[in-house]
């Protein structure tokens, strides 16, 4: 959404908030700015004390002048998030955040050779109801508001004060189904002039909400998607995504290679290794004949035991057969790192702990 609305104007004019400061891209600023009679470049300058100098108390914004600061604290929150919880072990810290309105939320910083990542949370719990995943359990409370998602980040790297230089957003929630809040969140943390990650280092992860795949093919940035397939065939998929009974396999196989034919990018495919479920050899025939010719990866994922005890990850061994065969049909195929295990790292299962207590 790049331009304020009628509405924001009529706030703005009347000296009331609009929304939290750190919900704003550039190009809102700049209108806001616009709008006030004001000079556009003072977005540039704002943003320089949120996102490089880090400091959110207005008063000491000194090359802005007194009125203008004045009519900021006039019309922006400022609210934050706060940590409530770390854990943490040599490869990942895991944080828990209580929103302003006491929901909770949860983020993972992972340590790499190449830098810092992080895993944010786009919702506060999931409506889409994969069978084996903690945040579905949690049935969906509400979106993330973009600033709640900027927070993670800013939260995060002020505790490891250290810079995070990827982003995927693989936490709580389906990105696809908090879209346009997601993608303002990008367009912040992209911009060059604030948190400055580029486009290549963030990806959103999809379990396949086709209509916005569409969407997210205009979507000026070059982002990385990565859609959860997890079934080599549409029954299995049905059965532990309901999400496929809207959206089949086929149809979103469909969309996946408009999606690469209109933006010439890889796309990762994420696959859970479910124990009996999806991972016979027989599956990863199925899945290697699916994806034949496709420009993609496979990213197999050793599945993080939780609640649903229905579901066991595959043994090690079942996991490098099904990665073998994968090779040899000539598919691109990694095995998923193991971050937190011993911290709950899979998404949502240290927020899941905490609402049962
Ligand atoms: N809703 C989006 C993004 C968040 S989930 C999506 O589904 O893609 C991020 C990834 O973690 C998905 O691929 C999801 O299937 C996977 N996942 C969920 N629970 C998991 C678990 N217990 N162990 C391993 N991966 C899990
Ligand atoms: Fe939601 Fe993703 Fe979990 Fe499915 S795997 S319930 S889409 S968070």
């Amino acid at each position: 959404m790049i331009f304020i609305y009628l509405y924001d104007i009529i706030l703005i004019i009347a000296g009331d908030k609009v929304k939290n400061i750190y919900s704003y891209t550039k190009e809102e600023l700049e209108n806001y700015f616009e709008c006030i009679n004001e000079k556009k470049f003072k977005a540039t300058q704002v943003y320089d004390w949120l996102y490089i100098k880090r400091e959110n108390n207005v008063d000491n914004w000194t090359n802005l002048k007194k009125e203008i600061r004045d009519k900021i604290k006039e019309n922006f929150e400022f609210q934050n998030i706060k940590i409530i919880k770390v854990e943490s072990d040599e490869l990942a810290r895991k944080y828990l955040f209580e929103l302003v309105d006491g929901e909770r939320i949860e983020a993972v910083l992972m340590y790499h050779d190449y830098g810092n990542s992080i895993c944010v949370s786009s919702q506060v719990g999931c409506n889409m109801g994969c069978k084996f995943c903690e945040s579905g359990r949690l049935k969906k409370v509400r979106n993330l508001e973009t600033y709640e998602m900027v927070e993670q980040i800013l939260m995060v790297e002020k505790d490891i004060k250290t810079r995070i230089s990827s982003v995927v957003i693989m936490g709580i929630g389906e990105p696809f189904d908090n879209y346009d809040n997601v993608m303002n969140f990008i367009k912040i943390i992209n911009d060059p002039k604030g948190i400055a990650i580029g486009a290549r280092h963030i990806t959103v992860s999809t379990s396949g909400i086709i209509p916005k795949i569409y969407e997210f093919m205009k979507f000026p940035l070059q982002v990385n998607l990565a859609i959860s397939l997890h079934a080599s065939n549409n029954e299995i998929r049905s059965n532990i995504m309901s999400v496929n009974k809207a959206y089949s396999l086929n149809d979103l196989l469909q969309a996946i290679r408009d999606y690469i034919e209109f933006t010439n990018r890889r796309v990762t495919i994420e696959y859970v290794m479910l124990n009996n479920v999806n991972d016979s050899l027989d599956n990863a025939e199925e899945l290697a004949e699916l994806l034949k010719g496709m420009n993609v990866y496979v990213n197999l994922i050793p599945y993080n035991e939780t609640n649903h005890i229905e579901f066991k990850r595959s043994s090690k061994n079942q996991i490098m057969r099904f990665y073998d065969l994968l090779k040899q049909h000539g598919i691109n195929v990694t095995i998923r790192k193991e971050f937190g295990g011993k911290i709950s790292a899979a998404c949502g299962q240290l927020r899941s702990k905490e609402v049962k207590k």
